[in-house]
Formats: C-alpha cells, sequence, structure tokens
C-alpha cells in the first residue's frame, strides 16, 4: 500500500480549539504511524475574515502538540487551479450560473415548505435561455454557480462509519463559487486533494454530506476519490458543541494555563474510542491507540476538568529530564530531588515554583507553640542531612515532648514551610537543609 498523504485544514479565522485538534492529531498521528505525510492546508478562501495571526497561532499549535506538517499550503494561493477546473465544470455543463436573489431563494423555499415538498433547488436557473441570461446580467444582477448534481446515490466505505450512502437527489445543487466570484470550501478542497494526492481525508462528521457532493466533483474531474473518515465530534459536558468563533478551550488558552500537549492530545484523541481516556506521555503511544473503527459514532462528550486530572498524573510520573527545561524557564530548577519530591503534589509544571520557593525561601514560618518548636529545634540532628533525617528528628522530637502524629508533624511543616500541606517532608528537609531550617525554627524569614 502507498504511504497515506493526509490533510489538517483549518480556516484561519480564529484560534483553534480542543475540537480541532482532534482532527489534526488523527490526521497527523495516523501519517506518522504509517510513514504518510501530513500537510497543513489553511483554507483561507474567504480573505476577508481569514488573518496571518491565526494561521501563525495554527502553527504555534501544532508544534506545541508535537505534530509540525511536513508541508504547508494556503488556498489562497492556489486560485488559478481552481479557476481551472471551475472553468472544466462549466465546459461540462456541471456548474451552472444562477441569478436568484437570497430574498428569492428564500421565497421559493418557503412556497415549497408550504407545500410539503422538500426545500431544494428547483433548478430554475438551468431553464433559462441564453437570452434571459443576457437580459438578467443587463439588469446588473452577477451569476453565482451551482454544481449540477447527478441524481444518484453516492455510496463509500467509511473508516470510522462503515457503509454510507446519501442520496443526492435529495440535495440541493451546491453553490461553489458565489455572486463575487469567491470560491466556498466544497470545490477548492476537492482540487487541492486531487493536486496534492491525498489518500485520506479525515475529518469530522459535520462533512458527511460534504462528502456525498464532493465524490460527485472528484467524478465530475476525472479524479478517484479519496478514501474518507469521519470522526465523532467532541461535546462538552453540558452537550455543546465547540466554537471557534467563542473561543473556546483554545490551544493557546489551554497552553497558556499550563497544561501539557500530551493532556490535550491524550483526551482529543481517545475521548469517544473504544480506549479508556488515560495520560499517554509518550506520543507513539498514543499513536498505536488510534483506530478508526472503534471510534464511537455518538458525539464524543468531554468535561473539561478532565483535563486537569490528566494533566496531574502525567506530572506525577513525569521523569525529571522532560521537566528540566520547563523548570529552568520558570527559574524552579532545584534538581532531580526536588523534582521528585514534589511532582506528586503537582497538577501544573508551573505549580513547582510554590515549592521551590519552599526550599529555598524566602519563606515566612508559621508558629503557634513556641516552645514546641524549641524543644524540637534543641534535637535537630546532626549534618549533613538526607532522607534519613526527618524520620530520626521527628523520633528524638516525640521522645523529647512526647507529641505524636499529626499534632508532632503539623507544627514543623507550618514552621519550616509557612503552609499546612505540601510534599513529604522527609524529602523538603534536606532540600531546605539545616540553616535555613534552623532560622525557620527561630521565628526568621529565610
Ligand atoms: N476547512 C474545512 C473545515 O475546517 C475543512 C474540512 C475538510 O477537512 O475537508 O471544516
Amino acid at each position: 500500500m502507498s504511504k497515506p498523504i493526509v490533510r489538517f485544514a483549518p480556516s484561519p479565522t480564529g484560534h483553534i480549539h480542543i475540537g480541532n485538534t482532534r482532527v489534526a492529531l488523527l490526521n497527523a498521528l495516523y501519517a506518522r504511524r504509517e510513514g504518510g505525510t501530513f500537510i497543513l492546508r489553511f483554507d483561507d478562501t474567504d480573505l476577508a475574515r481569514s488573518k496571518q495571526e491565526y494561521a501563525e497561532s495554527i502553527q504555534a499549535d501544532l508544534e506545541w502538540l508535537g505534530i509540525p506538517p511536513d508541508m504547508t499550503v494556503r488556498q489562497s494561493d492556489r486560485f488559478e487551479l481552481y479557476d481551472a477546473a471551475a472553468d472544466r465544470l462549466k465546459a461540462v455543463g456541471r456548474l451552472y450560473p444562477c441569478y436568484e436573489t437570497p430574498e428569492e431563494l428564500e421565497f421559493r423555499r418557503k412556497r415549497q415548505l408550504a407545500r410539503g415538498l422538500p426545500p431544494i433547488y428547483d433548478r430554475a436557473a438551468l431553464k433559462l435561455t441564453d437570452d434571459e441570461r443576457k437580459a438578467l446580467e443587463k439588469e446588473g444582477r452577477r451569476p453565482h454557480w451551482r454544481f449540477r448534481l447527478e441524481p444518484t446515490t453516492v455510496t463509500w466505505d467509511d473508516l470510522v462509519r462503515g457503509h454510507c450512502h446519501v442520496d443526492c437527489s435529495s440535495l440541493s445543487d451546491p453553490v461553489l463559487v458565489r455572486e463575487d466570484a469567491t470560491y466556498l470550501y466544497t470545490l477548492p478542497s476537492v482540487v487541492d486533494d486531487i493536486e496534492l494526492n491525498v489518500t485520506h481525508v479525515i475529518r469530522g462528521e459535520d462533512h458527511v454530506t460534504n462528502t456525498a457532493v464532493q465524490i460527485q466533483i472528484f467524478d465530475a474531474l476525472g479524479a478517484d476519490a479519496p478514501t474518507f473518515a469521519h470522526h465523532s465530534l467532541l461535546i462538552t459536558a453540558s452537550g455543546e458543541g465547540l466554537s471557534k468563533r467563542l473561543g473556546h478551550l483554545s490551544i493557546k488558552g489551554l497552553r497558556d494555563a499550563g497544561l501539557e500537549p500530551q493532556a490535550v492530545a491524550s483526551l482529543a484523541v481517545l475521548v469517544g474510542s473504544a480506549e479508556a481516556v488515560r495520560p499517554v506521555a509518550d506520543q507513539n503511544d498514543l499513536t498505536r491507540l488510534i483506530d478508526f473503527a472503534h471510534i464511537s459514532r455518538a458525539p464524543a462528550k468531554f468535561d473539561e476538568s478532565e483535563l486537569d486530572h490528566l494533566n496531574a498524573r502525567l506530572i506525577h510520573e513525569m521523569p525529571y529530564d522532560i521537566a528540566r527545561e520547563r523548570l529552568a524557564q520558570l527559574g524552579a530548577d532545584e534538581g532531580e530531588t526536588f523534582w521528585n519530591a514534589v511532582r506528586g503534589n503537582l497538577t501544573k509544571v508551573r505549580d513547582a515554583v510554590e515549592w521551590a520557593k519552599v526550599v529555598r525561601g524566602p519563606v515566612t514560618p508559621v508558629i503557634d507553640d513556641k516552645a514546641f518548636i524549641e524543644a524540637a529545634t534543641k534535637v535537630l540532628p546532626a549534618d549533613p542531612w538526607d532522607a534519613a533525617t526527618w524520620k530520626a528528628w521527628t523520633e528524638a522530637v516525640k521522645a523529647a515532648t512526647g507529641v505524636k502524629g499529626k499534632a508532632l508533624f503539623m507544627p514543623l511543616r507550618l514552621a519550616l514551610t509557612g503552609l499546612g500541606h505540601g510534599p513529604e517532608l522527609a524529602a523538603l528537609l534536606p532540600l531546605i537543609g539545616p540553616e535555613r531550617a534552623r532560622a525557620r525554627l527561630s521565628g526568621q524569614v529565610a
């Protein structure tokens, strides 16, 4: 089998969200697993709404997710190809000019509905004579162009949905070119898929009807249609769809919130699949879990708070060499022992900053029972301190004061860290070190 060529085709009209990420990851990881090519295609034929700033942020998001494209194209660079394809379709009578205004179309639609007829375009424009067309153009009307569908049932074997069929006689002939000569997405997408030899179109199930139309366009242009996989869409716990325009769970926002790319990727890929949603730290492992045949047909519901859980679970296992650079950027790289001591208490890597400060100071100690702390200070073990120091010390405190359990640990924790919670003191104590520990126990900010 030839290597797959796939594409992720966002319109750069907003920041991409976690749902778009599902599409991007399924494409990119599938291509990677099969040794294929992952193309980023900007669907920017809508020049007014497309923005360079969004294109750049999408590129950055893909980099962050660890799926940089092998190739990037922009539809706005490719209008000549679309014009040539449109001319070919016009020449064979598959693309025809229509002159109805939106109001006229709406009026007809209402009339059809009132008569109990399906509101599909009646193809009145196909019956116009040359003279009638000229007369309309003289009135100042400019045509939009519709693709004449064959009234057949289009079928395909979808990698997710199995055997699919759409009866095209129940669809309106789709508009491919607007009155102002700009293209809707439908034709350019097919032209690019042909020209870039795309083998698999992996996209959301909101495109199923487009697929029937596009298969007819592939056919009309003399090309074989690629293989299709329409996966379920992500919806929020309250059942809402995600919207780029609403800025819902944008990748940029999730990144700024300090989430790990693999937490986002694990959720985006595994929700609505046969696999349990769990943090998969290694992208290659996630790649192996993609199985189109077992993506559920129902919308994939997820709870935003799952992201924090997944993130925390990833961090609890995260090796120091992966965390190190990020810790350094945060000014919180206190070495491997430190990382191993605190990672179990973190939800985000950035939370390590708080614990770096606890180790390094300055910490304002909290001391309620001065006498107890003084008694404890007297039995502090001698230097050097190590992982066994805490146990030795607390046993000595217990022997000296008769205090035990939480009544013993909590005042020491509060004095040493200024906080009532945190990582094991056995691990923190040697990191704090005798000098700072003594100072804090004596009530100094250190
Ligand atoms: N620009 C389209 C979208 O974002 C691409 C759909 C496709 O993959 O063909 O929905």
